[in-house]
């Protein structure tokens, strides 16, 4: 299938409207040597504090991610995928070491600042969708337009609506989450998560709840938007991850215990 070819710049993303500046490349200079990574983990530790003493759920990790990468981060349940995935995503903070991501310096950002650099560089997906239940599919993709505010107000229903068809759900757009699909919902999440076409794809077990010919599907959705520059980082289960993406990080009891490239794309 046609996986990035890592050799070639990367097309435009979205095939959508460009937003009217392009705050994602705003701040990368900013933090001079840091402009090679999309994400730079330095000797990064999670502590839970646990009773009297604490739990390391993430242990002195290192990991650099190039921009185009699709990694998956593999390993058993209670190894620190989700812990290392939050932490990359600014939704949790590191004890001590240090994360670049997009640009920014994570830990020297408030947590408004996090909010705000969340928003515009990294999109969210999740196993069990988390698309609020009160709001249309169309509504849930604006969302993210309406907290960000980079794209202008009067585009975002109609950019919503794009995105949805995009990833294979336009007709759903009025519908209310509850009444699709899994498959449906998890294309709806993706969708919602390129609402300020970010740089950055993290996604945590988002074939978990689907079944196998479905999780397929938002695999491949996956490797699409990935050939078109997208960084992207996924957790999962899945066992034939590795004919899509490019590398493979598996953690064990907090630690990446192999870090390996894998022939993406070769078949499929
Ligand atoms: P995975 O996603 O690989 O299943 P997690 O990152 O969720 O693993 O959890 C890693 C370890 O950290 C587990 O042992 C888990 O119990 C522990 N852990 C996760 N979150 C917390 C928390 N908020 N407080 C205490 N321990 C936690
Ligand atoms: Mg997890």
């Amino acid at each position: 299938m046609g996986h990035a070819d890592k050799t070639k710049p990367p097309a435009t993303r979205s095939g959508l409207r460009p937003p009217p500046h392009e705050p994602r490349d705003a701040h990368r200079h900013e933090g001079s040597l840091e402009v090679e990574h999309a994400i730079k983990v330095s000797d990064v530790v999670k502590a839970y504090p646990l009773g009297t003493g604490e739990f390391i759920a993430v242990d002195h990790i290192d990991l650099d991610i190039t921009p185009g990468e699709f990694v998956a981060i593999i390993g058993r349940s209670g190894s620190g995928k989700t812990t290392l995935l939050n932490l990359l995503a600014g939704i949790d903070r590191a004890t001590s070491g240090s994360i670049h991501a997009a640009g920014s310096d994570l830990g020297r950002l408030s947590e408004s600042g996090l909010a705000g650099w969340r928003g515009h560089n990294v999109g969210l997906v999740f196993q069990f969708f988390q698309l609020l239940p009160t709001l249309t599919v169309v509504e849930n993709v604006m969302l993210p337009m309406d907290f960000v505010k980079k794209i202008p107000l009067a585009e975002r229903r109609d950019r919503a609506q794009e995105l949805l068809s995009r990833v294979g759900v336009g007709d759903q757009a009025d519908k209310l989450p509850t009444t699709l699909s899994g498959g449906q919902q998890q294309r709806a999440a993706i969708a919602r998560a390129l609402a300020n076409d970010p740089s950055l794809l993290l996604a945590d077990e988002p074939t978990g709840n689907l079944d196998s010919h479905t999780a397929e599907a938002v695999l491949e959705l996956f490797a699409e938007l990935n050939s078109e520059g997208r960084t992207i980082v996924v957790v999962t289960h899945e066992r034939d991850i590795r004919s899509i993406v490019g590398r493979e990080v598996t953690l064990m009891d907090g630690r990446i215990v192999t870090d390996e490239s894998v022939s993406a794309g070769a078949v499929r």
